[in-house]
């Protein structure tokens, strides 16, 4: 039972002895109003009739009838809430037209204090991200980028309320000083982190870049993000499927955004999914090998597979390919596992933690502990914190212990297993690789922020080394294949992956997932294996301007399906003046 339910039932159970109390004082009033003719025999004084009985009882009558009115209001308050506001009856359809006409009209009280504008890096009233637009003399808040960015600038419903930048505009511009004594008991309660002017918000974001990175993945699920690994500032982050952020369109996609289990349509993929970085992985331990001087070391990957100590199957190539005796170079641009399985093993538990906290991994003892992770609320480089909290990405995580296995830090060098990333985070491995100093720069969002290093990834010359196998990737790996989509416009570094993974499958008609029952009675989950297609690198490869991570679920092989995506970035990006 909740808190509402009894107290109406106590509200109730009140008003019933409170009206039999009183029906019962007025049966006992009656007979001393005075009798026919009393008044003589009686002789009373004949005062003012102030003091008469009749007068009184009458009285206490009224004063009992409006307390009993007074009562029956509180009661019906007390139920409008506890069945309509907050109730089983809320999502009723006649109490929601109600409701509508009044979020209308505090919509129309709220658009007396405007909000600002959220505009992408030209600061350009033609290129905005959010606006206001005059129709038949209704304000209307406009996404003009729609689904292609709403996982960035989020939407403003008087239903579903704010998300994303939206909700980090939500503030109100009469509040920056609070002069009035409602304004100040109202700035008393308000969040601290809210902002108090509803200034405009120019963001770092290149709009037709946004835009184009979302027609590239709109087809599939996945994310893109592309950032400046010079500065941090991020130009494009897009989480596919979209859905428009339009509010009436919203109010009538709501129940199927809200229940689709299978593309998860709200789920903001770049900052708040955590995927296996498979072998874009290697890019961080070829950092850690050049860093422990074990870049010389050759390792053989042998028919059969690579049995880590301790373990009982093999580490094998993808299709079982063999390499023979293979040295840093050739493991990283044909993306031998095999390889990086024992430079993992051989790098050791605490080279290879100290190397993944550096790019900006949490460390985990447990691996229990690791899929707990939890958001990271200091993550962007801001003026305005809220951007903060609005928008902190999941943490990504490595396992690392003296208890752990061998066999597990195997699997985490090669990307599977235990270690886990966002594909933002895969980004900021890129970016670290891109910049000049080896440094990974803060992200951000707002475009006049100073830059502000967030870690120290590896040496300067470390990079540049590993600068030159991405490079190799795309020259003569497994990229190799978008070159003619690069023609001769712009050159490019990177990094594939296909990650393994396993998921449940799900009845596409209601989403629910689907099971089947062994011999013995029990019930399992139907699982299927998936391919997740990574791409994560930079362009130009001499003096790179941008860094990227693109990653389909259920892609296939990334150097067929991601790197193309991120090849026809950087064409965008080049015609947009971005690769100067
Ligand atoms: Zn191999």
């Amino acid at each position: 039972m909740n808190l509402s339910s009894l107290l109406t039932i106590v509200i109730a159970l009140g008003l019933i002895v409170v009206l039999l109390s009183l029906v019962r004082s007025y049966r006992q009033l009656r007979p001393v109003a005075p009798q026919p003719g009393g008044e003589e025999g009686v002789n009373l004084p004949q005062m003012a009739g102030d003091f008469g009985p009749r007068v009184t009882s009458r009285r206490i009558a009224y004063v009992g009838l409006s307390f009993t009115l007074l009562f029956l209001t509180a009661g019906g308050f007390h139920l409008y809430w506890a069945f309509f506001a907050a109730g089983p009856l809320r999502f009723d359809k006649i109490y929601g037209n109600l409701r509508q006409l009044e979020d209308n009209r505090r919509r129309r009280e709220s658009e007396s204090t405007l909000r600002g504008w959220i505009f992408d890096r030209h600061h350009d009233t033609s290129r905005t991200l959010v606006r206001y637009r005059y129709q038949n003399g209704k304000v209307l808040r406009e996404y003009p980028l729609g689904e292609a960015a709403v996982h960035l600038t989020g939407y403003s419903s008087p239903i579903y309320g704010d998300t994303q930048l939206e909700k980090v505009l939500t503030g109100s511009s009469k509040s920056a000083h609070p002069e009035t004594l409602s304004e100040k008991l109202e700035a008393l309660g308000r969040e601290p982190d809210r902002p108090v002017v509803a200034a405009d918000l120019v963001t770092s974001i290149d709009g037709e870049l946004q835009q184009e990175a979302y027609e590239q993945i709109r087809r599939y699920s996945g994310a893109v993000v592309v950032l400046n690994p010079q500065n941090g500032q991020i130009l494009a982050l897009a989480s596919s499927p979209g859905f428009d952020p339009e509010p009436s369109r919203l109010h009538t996609s709501w129940k199927q955004l809200v229940t689709d289990k299978i593309k998860t349509p709200l789920t903001n993929r770049p900052l708040l999914s955590r995927y296996s970085p498979g072998s874009t992985f290697k890019t961080l331990v070829a950092a850690a090998a050049i860093e422990a001087n074990l870049d010389q070391q050759l390792f053989t990957c042998r028919p059969g597979g690579w049995v880590p100590p301790g373990a009982s199957r093999p580490i094998n190539d993808d299709n079982d390919h063999v390499h023979g005796q293979i040295g840093l170079t050739e493991a990283f641009t044909k993306s031998c596992n095999q390889y990086f399985a024992q430079m993992g093993v051989a790098l050791d538990r605490q080279r290879m933690a100290t190397a993944a906290n550096r790019f900006g991994f949490e460390i985990f003892a447990e691996a229990k502990e690791s899929l707990r992770a939890d958001l990271h609320k200091q993550f962007w480089n801001v003026d305005t914190p809220a951007i903060s909290l609005v928008l902190a990405p999941l943490r990504s995580s490595f396992v690392s212990s003296p208890k752990l296995a061998l066999v597990d830090l195997a699997q985490e060098s090669i990307g599977q297993g235990f270690v886990l990333a966002t594909p933002l985070q895969m980004a900021l491995v890129a970016a670290g690789v891109a910049n000049s100093n080896g440094e990974i720069m803060q992200p951000q969002l707002e475009l006049a922020r100073p830059p502000v290093v967030m870690s120290q990834a590896m040496a300067a010359a470390t990079a540049a080394r590993v600068r030159r196998l991405m490079a190799g990737v795309v020259s003569d790996g497994t990229a190799e294949n978008i070159l003619p989509l690069l023609a001769d416009q712009a050159t490019a570094a990177g990094k594939t992956g296909t990650a393994q993974r396993e998921v449940i499958v799900r009845d596409p008609a209601t989403g629910e997932p689907l099971t089947y029952t062994d011999k013995q009675g029990k019930v399992f989950f139907k699982k299927r294996p998936v391919q997740d297609a990574w791409f994560i690198g930079f362009a130009p490869v001499d003096n790179p301007k941008i860094a990227f991570a693109v990653i389909v679920e259920d892609g296939g092989y990334g150097g067929k399906i991601a790197a193309p995506i991120a090849a026809r970035l950087i064409i965008r990006a080049r015609q947009l003046s971005l690769l100067r």
